[in-house]
């Protein structure tokens, strides 16, 4: 095979990278169903099962700043304020103590949903996609390297709308931590470079509509802001 294209090439997928204009390219968008257990509570859902995956494509980043359009179909859509983990390397079955190792940096996602689409499709054993994995579906804040943040156990993570606070949770309250996610997700696939993981979101998840201002937080790790902006036409 030649390396000429018949189409244009896609662009790279990529979040912006703290006090750098550096990018950190996104290959895969990996996140982590049911991971706190107050949250568990609130969707009504079995506090032993364990957590589980779903995936959104790497191209529904986007950056802080950025102003979401209400999407289409839905009339309940969530935020879900989640920590982000950006991985250097990867592989397959990496053990809890090998994990750290191939994390490059972390940093504050939103894990956007489609509740009322979501709810539906698990209720009709459908997949989660139409209520997950729409266009714009994972804002992510500018990561930060390891190097500077160290691997966070615990820290506050809050979001806020319109200056209300909605979640505060702590990253303490994550049923399975960073490293038992990457050794459960890499039993499932193999992970590589650039592959991302949003690790679940505490209580507090709530709907949000055109015109909200969403502030996310993360104790020693980073800030996103966005806006929800008019639904598409
Ligand atoms: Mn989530």
């Amino acid at each position: 095979m030649s390396d000429k294209y018949v189409i244009p090439q896609p662009p790279q997928a990529a979040i912006a990278v703290a006090g750098s204009s550096d990018k950190f390219p996104v290959r895969r968008i990996w996140c982590v169903g049911r991971n706190y257990i107050e949250h568990i509570r609130e969707m009504g859902q079995d506090e032993r099962a364990p957590p589980f995956f779903f995936a959104k494509p790497a191209d529904a980043v986007v950056g802080d700043g950025a102003t979401v359009p209400y999407p289409s179909l839905t009339k309940d859509m969530h935020f879900e304020v989640e920590l982000v983990v950006a991985l250097k390397s990867g592989g397959r079955n990496i053990s809890v103590e090998k994990a750290n190792d191939h994390i490059w940096g972390y940093g504050v996602g939103i894990d956007l949903t489609r509740r009322d689409l979501q709810i539906a499709s698990r209720d009709l054993k459908r997949p989660w996609e139409v209520g997950k994995s729409f266009d714009m579906s994972a804002p992510c804040g500018p990561l930060k390297p390891a190097s500077e943040t160290g691997h966070p156990k615990n820290g506050r993570i809050m979001l806020s709308a319109n200056g209300a606070i909605k979640q505060d949770g702590d990253l303490n309250q994550m049923i399975w931590n960073v490293p038992e996610t990457i050794w459960k997700l890499s039993e499932m696939v193999e992970l590589a470079a650039g592959d991302i993981i949003m690790t679940g979101t505490p209580a507090g998840v709530g709907a949000t509509v055109a015109g909200d201002k969403l502030s996310c937080e993360i104790e020693g790790i980073g800030k996103l802001n966005i806006t929800i902006g008019a639904p598409l036409k």
